[in-house]
């Protein structure tokens, strides 16, 4: 959410910035609202004090003994009240009003974030590794996953509809394997591991920035008025809505939990294996830190080389690309893809997305620190995957298969994977 005082100041941003990200902002529209308000809490405050005066005015003729002059300044504060009745009930429809707009107002983007119209226009800033060579026919990764015996799309269509899958035996373990590593490296680099709920308050949704724009992607639950988060940073944020917290040092969170995804709008697309569906595992990065665009800029870095590295050590080939605006959500100031290489693609895919999102969420969720002067400031809040499986197994079974069918087992994985350093057929 954006500050309504700042909104009036920067009208142009506002503009440029919802035509940038495509978003529909009645700004035109919350303005007017906005001086309704404040016209309203203006008439409100005053008919509010003559009325007080006028009070005081009856027991002063009342106490004089002047019941006439008394009665007829009671006369004048029912009616006062009775115009009271009416400003208040205008002024709360213009606060909802108001709270309702303000919520809908897309986050600044940052001033190198590229502009364009979707992700044509990000821009690829590095690549590591390079794509593999096989000098056979390779297989893609569902080919892979059935032979090996470790996934079964079938079956999980069966049990649990479209975009569903099984997996099995050691394809269960390189699921766990990676999400192990990732919570290990991160526990090392000073976060703090979390499993948190997935079954969230429709206000959690609200006040990280999903809702009200992603309603028709998020699962509710009938008769429940909650909601599948599709992602833990939902409930990593919302743990400290409304708290102070101590932000000496930024405050790193790790969550692990299942996400739960409609992918409305996606029909036809990604429909062959484990890429896009509709339920899946990752660990999320989380970080909270002062109101400083200097620090939080530090802190995108930082949660972006947790991710390289935990690429790094899966021995995956990838590249990491600025965000255009137009392929950015409404939340976001900047963002970073990381794209890892998927051979069956013949092209990289995305597999990691690092946002910093300033202060947007912090102050719709009321997420306050005590700056150095002890004044209050909501911090900057920030997220990035550390691994989102199973769609990193793509890369990771097609990059690493081998002639013989069978798939290498990066170092860094075999302790998760009982010293295995094959999936031998
Ligand atoms: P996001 O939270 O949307 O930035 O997504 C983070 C990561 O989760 C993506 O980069 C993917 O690796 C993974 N992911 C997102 N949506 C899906 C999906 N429908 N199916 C499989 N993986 C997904």
């Amino acid at each position: 959410m954006l500050d309504m005082n700042w909104i009036r100041e920067n009208e142009d941003i506002v503009r440029k910035t919802a035509e940038w990200k495509k978003v529909a902002f009645p700004l035109t529209e919350l303005l007017e609202w906005d001086d309704r308000r404040r016209q309203a809490r203006r008439e409100t405050e005053q008919r509010r004090a003559e009325r007080n005066a006028l009070t005081k005015e009856v027991e002063r003729l009342l106490r004089q003994g002047d019941a006439a002059g008394g009665e007829q300044a009671k006369e004048q504060v029912r009616e006062i009240n009775g115009q009271l009745t009416t400003l208040e009930a205008g002024l709360l429809e213009a606060e909802r009003r108001c709270g309702e707009l303000l919520l809908l107002a897309p986050n600044p983007i940052s001033a190198d974030t590229p502009i364009g119209p979707d992700d044509s226009a990000n821009v690829e800033l590095r690549r590591h590794g390079s794509p593999p060579v096989f000098g056979f026919s390779a297989r893609d990764h569902v080919e892979l996953g059935e032979l090996h015996g470790i996934l079964d799309i079938p079956r999980g269509v069966k049990a649990g509809g479209p975009r569903s899958y099984v997996l099995k035996g050691a394809g269960l373990l390189l699921h766990l394997a990676v999400q192990r590593l990732a919570l290990d490296v991160l526990m090392q680099r000073g976060f703090t591991v979390m499993d948190v709920p997935v079954i969230v308050r429709p206000e959690a949704l609200e006040r990280t920035g999903f809702f009200p724009g992603g309603m028709d992607q998020t699962y509710e639950l009938t008769g429940e008025k909650r909601w599948l988060a599709g992602t833990s940073e939902v409930s990593l944020v919302s743990l400290y809505s409304d708290e102070i917290l101590d932000l000496e040092a930024p405050l790193r969170l790790a969550g692990m939990s299942a996400c739960f995804r409609r992918e409305v709008g996606s029909a036809g697309r990604d429909v062959r294996g484990l890429y896009r569906v509709h339920q899946f595992s990752k660990i999320e990065q989380v970080v909270m830190c002062r109101n400083d665009a200097g620090e939080s800029e530090q802190m995108l870095q930082e949660i972006l080389g947790n991710a390289e590295h935990i690429l790094q050590l899966l021995e995956l080939p990838y590249r990491v690309v600025a965000v255009c605006s137009g392929d950015m959500a409404m939340k976001t100031h900047k963002q970073y893809d990381i794209e890892t290489w998927m051979p069956s693609r013949d092209a990289y895919g995305e597999t990691h997305s690092a946002s910093n999102l300033l202060d947007f969420q912090a102050r719709r969720s009321g997420i306050r620190y005590r700056d150095e002067d002890g004044r209050l400031q909501y911090c900057h809040t920030l997220n990035n995957t550390a691994v989102a499986t199973p769609r990193i197994l793509i890369p990771l079974l097609e990059n690493h298969q081998q002639e013989d069918g069978s798939v290498y087992i990066p170092q860094a994985l075999r302790p998760y994977m009982g010293g295995a350093e094959k999936l031998m057929l």
